[in-house]
């Protein structure tokens, strides 16, 4: 990139006045109404770079000392603000910016925003799906003008000010003498028409905000946190725009009894030791109802019995996932006297060394402890 002098074609010791003289006749040259080059804005804008630099004298002596702007560089346009012309103004109305040529009028009817729900729902609705009804606050169509935004009888009027078009040329007043931008028309708001008797009921807005219910489908399988999308059932849009769609974020209570693992339920349920030694059958209820749970003689607590689909749906593609129950074997946290007696009498019978309330370890003690470190 060629220097801030070389850019303005100036010496270094340019006075300031001859360094505007030559940026007002490059900034003319490059003006897009007479430079025709495809690089018209880049020369433009290193033109107009150069001189914010330059014509500070401050930013200058920073620049002569570094070779660079070393930290004055705020960006293009920066600079400029202070020195009693809008130049981001003048650049826009050159090269098209916001506001700038060859917009038309911002059509008063748009699409309306998308609109975000929560809805709380059971575990057991999301295992199997639900249909939820729910109150909806948003911005519906108004019934009285139906999105003409106009009181009855009445229409929209092209706008005095901009003659349709939505956009007034306002002259600025600049270093290259007085310019004229582009901007949006105050009056109408850039719609290039009037509503001079608005409706009654919206405001002139063509929509109100209104609470409705609707039932919605929630499919089995959902979670918390699925998102469900339904079209055109959100904002509706200024002046009889389209609605935009409504999401409906779900969330999945706590259950006091399932606990969800992706699509597996689990539950735990206790054992007396007594039934986990001899074996039982067990009834537990179940989403689908009861079921039977075989408790093998010698169950150990910790273990799992699987019951195949009794989970969860799966949201996508078919059947379900698990339900795992784990077997929380019980110890008696007390006993009587004869309890007591008969567990004393079974330890004696298993041959484990008791003796006043003490266990002394024996073999069998540790190679348990072994097993479960995972050593054999
Ligand atoms: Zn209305």
């Amino acid at each position: 990139m060629s220097n801030h002098y070389e850019v303005l074609g100036v010496a270094r010791d340019a006075t300031g006045e001859e360094i505007k003289k030559a940026y007002r006749k490059l900034a003319r040259q490059y003006h897009p109404d007479v430079y025709q080059g495809e690089d018209a804005e880049e020369k433009f804008k290193d033109v107009s770079h150069a001189y914010e630099v330059l014509s500070d004298p401050q930013k200058r002596r920073v620049y002569d000392t570094t070779g660079n702007e070393n930290g004055t560089d705020s960006g293009f346009g920066a600079g400029f603000s202070g020195q009693g012309f809008a130049f981001q103004d003048i650049f826009e109305s050159f090269f098209g910016g916001q506001g700038g040529q060859g917009q038309g009028p911002i059509p008063r009817k748009q699409r309306g925003q998308d609109a975000l729900i929560g809805v709380r729902i059971e575990l057991r609705e999301a295992v199997f799906g639900v249909n939820k009804k729910i109150e909806v606050d948003t911005a519906v169509l108004c019934e009285t003008c139906h999105g003409s935004c106009c009181r009855e009888g009445t229409t929209e009027q092209t706008c005095d000010i901009c003659h349709g078009s939505g956009q007034v040329q306002r002259p600025v007043r600049s270093i290259l003498g007085q310019v004229m931008t582009v901007a949006s028309c105050v009056t109408c708001q850039g719609h290039g028409t009037v509503i001079p008797e608005p409706c009654n009921e919206c405001m002139g807005e063509g929509r109100v905000r209104s609470r409705r219910s609707l039932t919605i489908k929630v499919p089995a399988g959902v979670d918390t946190g699925t998102r469900i999308q339904l079209a055109a059932q959100g904002e509706a849009g200024p002046a009889g725009g389209p609605a935009g769609d409504l999401y409906v974020e779900m969330r999945v209570n706590r259950d006091t009894l399932f606990s969800r693992e992706r699509d597996d339920l689990q539950a735990s349920v206790n054992v007396p030791m007594t039934a986990a030694a001899l074996g039982t059958e067990l009834t537990i209820e179940t989403f689908d109802g009861p079921q039977q749970l075989n408790v093998k003689p010698g169950t150990q607590s910790g273990e799992v019995l699987t019951l195949r689909g009794l989970g969860v749906t799966h949201l996508r593609g078919q059947g379900r996932g698990d339900l795992k129950v784990e077997l929380n074997v019980e110890t008696p946290t007390r006993v009587d006297a004869a309890q007591e007696e008969l567990l004393k009498q079974l330890a004696a019978l298993r041959g484990e060394q008791f003796t006043e309330g003490k266990l002394t370890a024996s073999g069998g003690v540790f190679a348990k402890l072994r097993d479960k470190l995972g050593g054999h």
